[in-house]
């Protein structure tokens, strides 16, 4: 069903038009082509880390950020439970195995003290994810990662441009991956991009994203590598978005605002957090009710044409990630939460209509009840 009020709306317009069509002119549609170099520049920029590698989605950027820190069979890598399945499945493809770990109750992700007690000898990774646009609370996390040897990774797929006291995330971890899909907070349709400070993982990962070519002997081959190279076509449009993403940033958090005035504090809606040492960039503007009403107010809105979205099922009790123990905050969390329309082409009168219908659903359910 199409929705009146849909949960994001990419902003695209004349300024990636312009680019694509440069792109498709040019005849370099493929992987080779300016476009690629001048966006993996761009977001390296942004972000503040020195070499970028553009690839063709979020997911494989994860899983090539695993490789190429040397992540494979035998070895533990620590996740978050509450995040995109995507997550768990990179570390499984390596054939690593993923740990899942509980959520922090107060800015739901990845909780620092989770970390530590799982820690094995086989531990090798963190693997942090800045859950709906908030960060991970980093120092703690590096600090246990340097004491104990591991590696860092950062997804940044929901948190393009979000802030860490004062910095960028994506540049606190040995490599941070970033998605570029069609609700992300910047688009290339489909796409992604690994960034690190560090050469060698740089060039490792920049060998396995092309078949694993040697870069001094055309066609030969060294290791089994992947085809994971972004398209000139795609980079073009991530240009064009990068332009404006510093704009698309602020509107995320203008709505975010709005919700929050909007909704109100008294209705036993918890609002999406915003720790002292954190800039949310508010991806998906998220709210938490009570357990027992969270499918009616998802029907609700959905009768009045407001696209919601539960909140994501923890990746530990599913089928491929099975695992038997409890991991409460992430469960009690991910049962209470949704997230409400909030992509960047969002009017302010649409965003209006989603919180009252909000509001008119819970009064409802509660004269009810
Ligand atoms: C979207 C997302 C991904 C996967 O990105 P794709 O580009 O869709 O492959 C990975 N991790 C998180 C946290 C995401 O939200």
């Amino acid at each position: 069903m199409s929705h009146r009020i849909p949960i994001a709306r990419p902003d695209l317009g004349k300024e990636e038009l312009e680019k694509v069509d440069e792109a498709v002119r040019s005849g370099w549609v493929s992987s080779k082509g300016p476009f690629v170099d001048e966006f993996e520049k761009g977001l390296s920029k942004y972000i503040g880390v020195r070499h970028a590698l553009a690839v063709s989605n979020g997911t494989v950027a994860l899983h090539l950020a695993l490789a190429g820190l040397g992540i494979g069979s035998g070895d533990e890598v620590l996740v978050p439970s509450l995040t995109f399945v995507a997550v768990a499945n990179a570390v499984a493809y390596t054939g690593a195995k993923p740990v899942f770990i509980d959520s922090h109750p107060d800015y739901w992700c990845i909780d620092p003290a989770g970390i530590k007690e799982n820690i094995t000898r086989r531990t090798k990774a963190v693997l942090l994810v800045h859950l709906y646009g908030h960060p991970c609370d980093i120092r703690p996390i590096l600090e246990i990662a340097h004491d104990n040897d591991l590696y860092v990774i950062e997804d940044c797929a929901e948190a393009h441009g979000a802030e860490y006291k004062g910095k960028k995330v994506g540049s606190f971890g040995d490599v941070s991956c970033f998605s570029f899909y069609g609700n992300k907070i910047i688009t290339t349709g489909e796409g992604g991009m690994c960034l690190t400070n560090n050469r060698d993982v740089a060039e490792k990962m920049r060998i396995l994203k092309d078949h694993g070519m040697n870069p001094k002997k055309r066609y030969w081959h060294d290791v089994v590598g992947f085809n994971y190279r972004m398209t000139n076509l795609q980079a073009a449009l991530g240009v064009a978005q990068l332009k404006k993403i510093s704009r698309l940033v602020e509107r995320k958090r203008e709505i975010a605002k709005r919700y929050r005035e909007l909704l109100g504090e008294d209705n036993g809606v918890t609002h999406a957090p915003e720790m002292p040492w954190a800039r949310n960039v508010y991806w998906l503007y998220s709210i938490l009710l009570d357990a027992g009403l969270r499918e009616k107010i998802i029907n609700a809105l959905d009768l009045q044409g407001v696209e919601t979205r539960p909140f994501f099922y923890p990746v530990h009790t599913m089928p491929p990630h099975k695992r038997s123990s409890r991991l409460p905050t992430a469960e009690r969390l991910s049962a209470r939460g949704i997230n409400l329309p909030s992509g960047p082409k969002i009017g302010d009168e649409e965003v209006y209509t989603a919180a009252s219908s909000v509001r008119k659903a819970l009064k409802s359910l509660r004269s009810k009840a």
